[in-house]
């Protein structure tokens, strides 16, 4: 199958899969991650329609905004080093990965600098994993107010990555925690938070049923990375 059926395949599932959750499909976005895949199969997408794309490297966004269309949309999803903020802040419409406290005050001092307000999401690593970065839900609720406080950065959400589950009825809980943890931090803060970023290729229906906003989807679109090119 080609780049454009996948994504015409991945679009109808989303569309359907909101219906029959009750939800309005225009609700839900795709995030093609396009992480290893070169510019050629991204253009692809790009002329199927496609125009979110993610990417977990800094150095890849860097590679690839300058030689695609202007038009489309990178989100970071991956772990992002302090020390590259400053260069990937300008091409980023959102990050997807933002995990500490620490880095959200990095972010907000240097948006400043660049005169940006970058809409930005904290990831959340709900099942309390400690060998996955994010939030925990105790450390989101005790810094929140922190964050939100932070005047160059928009908080658009939540975002979290569960461990792979074959009986992907392991992650829906995960999921419906993430929306709960959210739905909480709305009330208790008075602030909007509509983003919900969860699901990828193997699960991004059970996120769906459980409000994502933003699904993930990479191999379901370019077919299996091979990340033995380096
Ligand atoms: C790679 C990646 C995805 C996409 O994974 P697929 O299984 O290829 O859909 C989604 N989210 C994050 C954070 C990723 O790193």
């Amino acid at each position: 199958m080609s780049i454009a059926e996948n994504l015409a395949e991945v679009n109808e599932t989303v569309r359907a899969t909101a219906l029959s959750a009750g939800r309005n499909p225009a609700e839900v976005r795709l995030v093609a991650v396009s992480k290893t895949w070169p510019a050629d199969r991204i253009a692809e997408a790009a002329a199927a329609g496609q125009i979110i794309f993610g990417e977990n490297k800094v150095q890849e966004i860097l590679e690839k905004v300058p030689a695609l269309p202007d038009h489309l949309e990178w989100h970071l999803i991956g772990t992002l080093q302090k020390n590259k903020v400053r260069k990937v802040l300008p091409l980023c419409a959102m990050i997807h990965s933002i995990d500490s406290l620490s880095l959200a005050e990095r972010v907000n001092r240097i948006a400043e600098d660049l005169e940006l307000r970058p809409r930005l999401l904290l990831q959340v690593n709900v099942a309390g994993d400690e060998a996955k970065s994010g939030f925990s839900p105790e450390k989101i609720r005790e810094e929140f107010e922190t964050i939100l406080a932070l005047p160059r950065i928009e908080v658009a959400g939540l975002m979290t990555v569960p461990a792979f589950a074959d009986d992907l009825e392991e992650v829906r809980p995960f999921f419906a925690q993430l929306r709960s943890l959210r739905d909480e931090l709305v009330e208790k803060h008075d602030c909007a938070l509509p983003e919900l970023s969860m699901g990828m290729s193997h699960d991004y229906r059970i996120a769906i049923e459980e409000g994502a906003t933003l699904v993930r989807v990479g191999s379901s679109i370019f077919g299996q990375r091979d990340y033995s090119q380096g």
